[in-house]
């Protein structure tokens, strides 16, 4: 589903990704941890082209590319195998929440109006957020805004969800409802790809654990072998100073 071979990315002279390779299979949940700076966002970025790679090949569903160089539509054709949902949410103001959900499906894919409303309704209703179609951003919470977000991700069936700390934005009071709608989109086997520094959620719901630091993948396992592992030492030393 996911397939990434000797992927390098440097800021400057800085090298932030260093021959990172991934192999994820359709349905996998993964779960990426790591210090801050290691390069977690870079990565995901570079998933989905809004980073471009120095080298390295990536695959995400049917669609293969090399980073050296690639055209337009192989660029396009990439970013469609994905959706991603940030920490800030990033909706758009001046949409409602539905708008916000339907507005890629009817500027992107062309879907008429009512059939794209009838999506976005259903995937509020999914979120929970059935009631608030009609709300502005800003008249909702945190974690409601961020459960539009995850909607809005859905609405164009990507083959990967890719989420950037979704729940570090948040009160500690609303991460549970967020967590939540993840929780059960693993149920469903969505494949994602999840950066975030809930180790208790990572724990129940990855099936794989990557720890990156400094720009490497420098443990990779079950959630078990990670999380719960002694032998490793700079993991351990991770665990300890977040806890
Ligand atoms: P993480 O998400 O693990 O905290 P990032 O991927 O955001 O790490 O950043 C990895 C490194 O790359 C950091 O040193 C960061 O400062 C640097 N970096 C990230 N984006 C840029 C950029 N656009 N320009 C220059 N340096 C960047
Ligand atoms: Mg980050």
């Amino acid at each position: 589903m996911i397939k990434v071979d000797a992927l390098n990315k440097s800021f400057g002279s800085k090298q932030v990704l260093e021959n990172i390779s991934l192999d994820f299979q359709k349905g996998e949940v993964v779960a990426i941890i790591g210090p801050s700076g290691s390069g977690k966002s870079t990565l995901l970025r570079c998933l989905n082209l809004l980073e471009k790679p120095d080298t390295g090949t990536i695959t995400i569903g049917a669609v293969s590319l090399n980073t050296d160089s690639y055209t337009k539509k192989e660029e396009h054709q990439l970013r469609q195998q994905t959706a991603m949902v940030f920490q800030n949410y990033n909706l758009f103001r001046n949409k409602t929440a539905l708008e916000n959900v339907t507005e890629s499906v009817i500027a992107n894919k062309k879907l008429p109006k009512n059939e794209a409303e009838a999506l976005g309704n259903s995937l509020l209703k999914r979120v929970g957020l059935s009631e608030q179609a009609s709300q502005y951003p800003v008249t909702l919470s945190g974690g409601q805004q961020q459960r539009v977000s995850i909607a809005r991700a859905l609405a164009v069936n990507p083959d990967a969800l890719l989420f950037d700390e979704p729940t570090s934005a948040l009160d500690p009071e609303l991460v549970g409802e967020v967590l939540q709608v993840i929780r059960e989109l693993a149920k469903q086997e969505t494949t994602m790809v999840i950066v975030t520094h809930e180790m208790q959620f990572a724990k129940e719901v990855a099936n794989r654990v990557i720890f990156m630091e400094n720009g490497q993948i420098l443990h990779e396992g079950t959630p078990e072998e990670v999380l719960s592992a002694t032998t490793h030492p700079r993991m351990n030393q991770f665990l300890k100073s977040i806890n």
